[in-house]
């Protein structure tokens, strides 16, 4: 008999998913340890060495490097380069536009995770690019709910970063589903109406990572056969955080902070508009 793939979603037992939260420790500390690495003179390959140098010294292992052969520990994306920017001898200058994504392996689990970080004196609308690509993703999964359906976040992502104004949302590339591989089913998409796919259940753990373009959506691949850049070369933006669902609400396994204090900040009522 011919057997087809089965397309199955992990589940994690809670025991997993403590193991997952280390692993998603390690990986928001690298990626802290990179936001203040970065600065006008500072090349990619340098903050290659220092994710790598982190991530080792934690007992992990970066699960970038080698996968499907991809050279480095972490992708760092410059300007218009979307994702899977390779680093290499290219050196940050003021101004630019630079998002880091890092996995990490922790016996067994992984984490991924990502920022977009101004290099020193950075145009508004680029940091507004940025913030608005990042309070997207939060607003994603503060609309997970157990028992929701996944679409509730692809959807709460598209309807904050529409509500900002004109930005390409890139459909090419997706969130995913997460845990003793890096890409795992569902895909998560940035864009879509709620209330669709499989339901939001106890130890599912999902990667939400939306890119968003100061320009329009389109995406082309470099030669290189990985760096993701705009099409019409407006600059983009990358934020990711690896969470699951709890019965206190989502926890984001690769904040430090476990998303506490952002997740509190979308959930407070409005003290203008809340009722006495
Ligand atoms: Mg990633
Ligand atoms: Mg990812």
């Amino acid at each position: 008999m011919f057997k087809r793939k089965q397309r199955v979603i992990q589940i994690k037992t809670d025991e997993q998913v403590q193991a997952m939260r280390a692993a998603g420790l390690v990986v928001g500390s690298t990626l802290e340890v990179l936001r203040a690495a970065v600065a006008p003179g500072v090349s990619t390959s340098e903050l290659d060495a220092l994710a790598e140098q982190h991530i080792r010294a934690a007992g992990a292992v970066p699960s970038f490097k080698g996968y499907h052969g991809f050279p480095a520990t972490i992708c760092a994306s410059v300007n218009d380069e979307i994702v899977h920017g390779i680093p290499g001898p290219r050196v940050l200058r003021e101004g630019d536009l630079v998002s880091l994504d890092c996995g990490a392996i922790l016996d067994g689990w992984h984490g991924d995770a990502a920022i977009t970080v101004g290099v020193g004196q950075v145009d508004p609308a680029r940091l507004e690019l940025a913030r608005v690509c990042e309070e997207a993703m939060w607003r994603g999964f503060a609309a997970a709910r157990l028992g929701g359906r996944l679409s509730d976040i692809s959807h709460a992502v598209e309807s904050y970063v529409r509500s900002q104004g004109g930005y390409g949302i890139v459909e090419e590339y997706v969130g995913h589903g997460i845990g003793t591989e890096m890409h795992q089913d569902p895909q998560v998409p940035n864009y879509g109406r709620p209330g669709r796919g499989p339901r939001l259940q106890r130890g599912l753990v999902l990667a939400v990572e939306p890119m968003i373009n100061l320009g329009a959506a389109g995406t082309s691949l470099d030669r290189d056969g990985w760096t993701v850049r705009t099409r019409d070369g407006s600059v983009s933006a990358h934020f990711e955080h690896t969470f699951t669902l709890t019965e206190e609400g989502p926890w984001v396994l690769t904040a430090p902070d476990g998303g506490a204090a952002r997740l509190a900040a979308l959930t407070t009522p409005d003290p203008v508009t809340a009722s006495p």
